[in-house]
């Protein structure tokens, strides 16, 4: 196999994704998120199209291929888009798969909206439930809980298959939903966030106390996406979409789904010399600032048929390398 065509399907996962980011900013501002970057470089690119909508979505469903799983994460909180429940509604009947990962806040309609229909995201929910330290803002109050309490309970009494996960940044659950989530912790997975990623750079790890993923300088390349997230771009309210979840800084644009099909924005790198030459380079931006932007000799296969007779303590060092963080 050409040697490129390698490293380009190692940083493209088998099924493609597409996430969205339906607004130009997120109401929330948690300490972790660099919101702000996405927000002031969204406005420099577009200041008119903050918001998705329906009509839009409907003009470019043609150009996302069925076989691609939509997922509701982004730069933004889903339910803060008020088309959220139009559109997920229109992408289910088309026959898309959708996975969700919301704070559960935003507007009061979509929040009903996902107590009755949650079978929507058959890809799975990621319940991102706040702290005890205010790292996530917002109104975590009785509501809230009562919220969290009515989605876990309408999903454990349905005994759906929807996989659910709850996930944490921080020491403690709030404590107005700490009894919820103790009440659930036996019917859904609970992951308490040990590392973060920097969002290509644009934040500071070690401020919240958090693992820090240095990048590696001694190995050089071809450097390769090793969170495989060359076909998991991001729609933004325009039609835009850019390379990944990481990009808040919209560093590194694919091109619009209003003039090309998604299968087109994600070979562009691949396929134009000048673009796959700097991706192997170790150049592209934003990846340059990434922990996921990795050689690919870790993870070649000889290194994994050696493996087995390597010290631990050069295992410990490749592996914080390769650490894949939850959030
Ligand atoms: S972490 Fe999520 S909810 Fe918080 S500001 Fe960022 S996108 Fe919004
Ligand atoms: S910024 Fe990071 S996650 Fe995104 S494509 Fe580049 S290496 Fe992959």
């Amino acid at each position: 196999m050409n040697p490129s065509k390698k490293i380009f399907n190692a940083s493209k996962q088998n099924r493609p994704a597409l996430e969205i980011s339906g607004r130009s900013a997120c109401g929330r501002m948690c300490d972790y998120c660099p919101q702000s970057e996405y927000n002031l470089s969204y406005k420099k690119i577009d200041s008119e199209n903050s918001k998705l909508t329906l009509s839009q979505v409907i003009k470019i469903q043609k150009k996302i291929p069925i076989d691609t799983v939509i997922h509701w994460t982004g730069f933004v909180e889903p339910l803060e888009l008020k088309d959220f429940s139009l559109i997920c509604s229109f992408l289910h009947e088309k026959g898309y798969s959708q996975l969700l990962g919301t704070t559960l806040t935003g507007y009061k309609e979509n929040i009903n909206f996902l107590f009755d229909n949650f079978n929507i995201f058959d890809a799975g929910i990621s319940l991102h439930l706040p702290d005890d330290e205010g790292l996530m803002k917002g109104k975590f109050d009785e509501q809230y809980s009562d919220n969290v309490n009515k989605l876990l309970r309408s999903i454990k009494v349905d005994s759906s298959s929807i996989h659910v996960s709850i996930a944490l940044i921080g020491e403690t659950f709030h404590r107005n939903i700490l009894s919820v989530v103790e009440q659930y912790k036996h019917d859904f997975s609970i992951t308490k966030t040990r590392a973060l990623s920097t969002r290509s750079g644009l934040i500071d790890i070690k401020k919240f106390g958090y693992k820090d993923s240095k990048k590696v300088n001694k190995i050089t390349g071809p450097y390769y996406c090793s969170i495989q997230r060359l076909n998991q771009g991001v729609l933004l309210p325009n039609g835009l979409v850019s390379i990944c979840c990481q990009d808040f800084g919209l560093k590194n644009i694919l091109g619009s789904l209003q003039d090309s099909t998604l299968e087109q924005l994600y070979l562009r790198i691949e396929q134009d010399s000048l673009l796959s030459g700097k991706f192997m380079a170790g150049e592209m931006e934003p990846c340059i600032h990434c922990e996921y932007y990795l050689p690919f000799a870790i993870n070649n296969s000889f290194y994994k048929k050696i493996v087995r007779y390597i010290p631990d303590f050069v295992k410990d060092y490749v592996n914080k390398y390769r650490n894949k963080t939850a959030i």
